[in-house]
């Protein structure tokens, strides 16, 4: 298929983490030696591909776990931010990190999707590492899981950030009715957009981005359309990853997760996110024009409602 440009989702096989969260379903193993060295030549190859790619590349790094307190990560966002080619780069973390690899970088590239734990870093701590990035001038996003007992600390960050950093909550999905309606309007408060993740889109049989614009990526070079579908496009390290690009229809039962449901046409996110779609960091015109808001909730509730119930 014809590509000018491709996202590329890349999951190695780096699996621990600094922070210990309850609601964590990984990141609770120590690597040894040998799997810190596995995980380094995985990223290395990565990063060489991905340099060597003829058309546009914009990459999310999606752990298992805390990478960028990992030099081995900072030095591989750093490469990558100076190839010409790559537009966009973004990162899940915890931001424990040291921060000061960013002044290497082409920061201009770079967004972080920063998550705060309140059970496991002060606020006032996580807070000065978001004073540090605006110093920088680096782009990111700060998030909190909406676990009942983190509202009162996602309402004290919404307050303290500064107006322009997008706070998204990520719905705590333990079941139907975990929030009662005044939770729903305390947290999209907050957040203007968290009842677009508080669903489960039934997705089968819509066209979805993943497998065409976006692929997921594992550390030897398996390529899926998402993280959440298993079945192999391909392996990119074997065969040129256009021939594994197609359209191609949901064949999972439902999405709920930001980083798959973004890339449904009928949902239009990239006229939310624009360029901050890999690293959840909205268009700042989003807040201010008319409409664009209101027009995507309508969008979600309205693929929510035509799918319900399939
Ligand atoms: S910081 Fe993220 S990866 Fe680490 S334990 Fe918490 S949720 Fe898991
Ligand atoms: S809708 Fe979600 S599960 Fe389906 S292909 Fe897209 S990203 Fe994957």
């Amino acid at each position: 298929m014809e590509v000018s440009h491709l996202s590329v989702i890349y999951r190695g096989p780096l699996s621990s983490c600094n922070y210990a969260c309850p609601y964590c379903p990984f990141a609770k193993h120590t690597e040894t030696a040998a799997e810190h060295a596995a995980d380094a030549a995985a990223l290395e190859r990565f990063v060489s591909w991905a340099e060597a790619q003829p058309f546009d590349l914009s990459v999310l790094f999606t752990p298992w776990g805390e990478a960028l307190v990992r030099p081995r990560y900072q030095a591989a966002l750093t490469r990558l931010s100076h190839a010409p080619h790559i537009r966009q780069l973004a990162i899940q973390t915890n931001l424990s990190g040291s921060l000061a690899w960013l002044s290497h970088a082409e920061r201009s590239k770079i967004g972080l999707w920063a998550t705060y734990h309140p059970n496991e870093v002060k606020r006032e701590r996580f807070l000065a590492k978001c004073a540090e990035l605006d110093t920088l001038g680096v782009h990111y996003s700060v998030g909190v899981v909406g676990k009942k007992s983190h509202f009162s600390e996602i309402e004290t960050l919404r307050a303290t950030l500064p107006p322009e950093i997008y706070l998204w909550v990520n719905a705590f999905k333990v079941g139907e009715g975990y929030y009662s309606p005044t939770d729903l309007a305390r947290l999209s408060a907050a957040d203007p957009l968290f009842e677009v993740n508080t669903r489960r889109y039934r997705t089968r049989g819509h066209a979805c981005g993943a497998g065409e614009s976006v692929i997921s990526v594992d550390g030897d070079g398996t390529a899926r359309r998402c993280h959440f579908i298993e079945r192999p496009l391909g392996n990119i390290y074997a065969q040129d990853v256009r021939e594994l690009l197609r359209p191609r229809l949901c064949s999972r039962s439902s999405c709920e997760c930001h980083i798959g449901y973004v890339h449904l046409p009928e949902l239009g996110a990239a006229d939310i996110y624009g360029e901050g779609l890999l690293a959840r960091i909205p268009d700042s015109g989003v807040w201010a024009e008319s409409g664009r808001l209101e027009a995507y909730l309508a969008r979600a509730q309205q693929l929510h409602a035509s799918t319900a119930g399939r």
